[in-house]
């Protein structure tokens, strides 16, 4: 699709059923029934940066910080791989207690199992990925958040666009599986930058795409500002998946908290992948990005039951595989 037809659609919700179907379609045709599951650790929520919109930012004080060491780390990764995980996704804030020698050692001794394995720790410089990858990393989310770089400017002060963007094609050239994404609903936040996020997402030959609503946080300075829309979230990942037909797509737990059924009309408009939480009880509503965060009271066995259950009834089946993009 070019731009001028994404934007059309995006600023016509009459077209949205249709082209629901047309991503449910597509996905099933390219990457079939099988919904692959993530296990998601947040293993600090100690961050340097000030993004406007996430709770974990430096400046919110009214946050009880934590890390994970190495030790505790692994029990839970071992606990999720006994609950059949074949993929564990490592994500956190910006802390710089976790250098790339501290980074390199948990990442190894992941690897140690037969899993393979995702970060999302933000910002790093191309040594940084490259040690990393080296260590035995194989795929890296970091979302492009916007690629309206004034709107990116705006949301992120004291980072740089140019950076982001750097981050993201150096993890391509590194041989990473790369992520990435954008939030829906940003204050000020144009149909047309959403349709260059699509054009983006296509031109970095991104191998994963999560998308979701922005949701506000009190302790943030978008306090005041208004929840992104789930359907509108929904239509840019359908259309995501349209024009990235192989990729995989995760139905995001931000859009499981803003619709009680998020997840599964996700999955029936155009997503195959689901990344439940496999940390402890204790540090869920901690990790708070936003308010509102779905199973904060519940455990890796719990979560991992009632999304079995939730998939097998809608048709579709878990996979075995460590779920690799397809045509990789
Ligand atoms: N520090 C890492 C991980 C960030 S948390 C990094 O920079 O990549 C993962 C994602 O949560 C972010 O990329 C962002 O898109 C999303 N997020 C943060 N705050 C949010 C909010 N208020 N509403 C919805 N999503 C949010």
């Amino acid at each position: 699709m070019n731009r001028q037809e994404l934007i059309d659609i995006l600023s016509d919700d009459k077209k949205n059923t249709k082209i629901f179907e047309k991503a449910d379609k597509i996905r099933r045709e390219n990457v079939g029934d099988e919904v692959h599951l993530r296990g998601l650790i947040e293993f600090s929520n100690i961050c340097k940066r000030q993004c406007k919109y996430c709770g974990l930012r430096s400046e919110n004080k009214n946050i009880e910080r934590y890390r994970i060491l190495k030790d505790e780390l692994l029990v839970y990764a071992k606990n999720a791989i006994n609950l059949g995980y074949r993929t564990l996704v490592l994500q956190s804030g910006e802390d710089e207690y976790f250098d790339t020698d501290k980074l390199a050692e948990i990442v190894k001794a992941i690897k140690e199992f037969d899993v393979a394995l995702t970060l999302s720790i933000g910002e790093k410089s191309y040594d940084e990925f490259k040690a990393l990858k080296q260590a035995g990393a194989d795929r890296y989310l970091l979302r492009i958040e916007t690629t309206d770089k004034k709107l990116y400017e705006e949301m992120h002060p004291n980072a740089s666009f140019e950076n982001r963007m750097r981050c993201l094609y150096d993890l391509k050239k590194l041989g990473y599986e790369t992520g990435t994404g954008c939030l829906v609903g940003l204050p000020k936040q144009t149909t047309e930058s959403l349709a260059d996020d699509i054009l983006f997402f296509k031109e970095l030959d991104a191998d994963m795409v999560g998308i979701g609503p922005f949701i506000p946080h009190k302790e943030t300075p978008l306090a005041e500002a208004k929840q992104g829309d789930f359907w509108q979230a929904l239509k840019v990942m359908a259309l995501t998946r349209i024009n990235l037909p192989d990729i995989n797509i995760p139905a995001t737990t931000a859009m499981e908290t803003i619709n009680p059924n998020g997840r599964i009309i996700a999955l029936q408009s155009g997503a195959n992948v689901v990344m439940p939480n496999v940390t402890s009880t204790e540090y869920r509503a901690k990790y708070e990005i936003y308010p509102g965060k779905i199973c904060i009271n519940d455990n890796p066995d719990k979560c991992r039951g009632c999304i079995e259950n939730k998939i097998k009834s809608i048709g579709r089946t878990i996979s075995k595989e460590k779920g690799f993009r397809k045509n990789n």
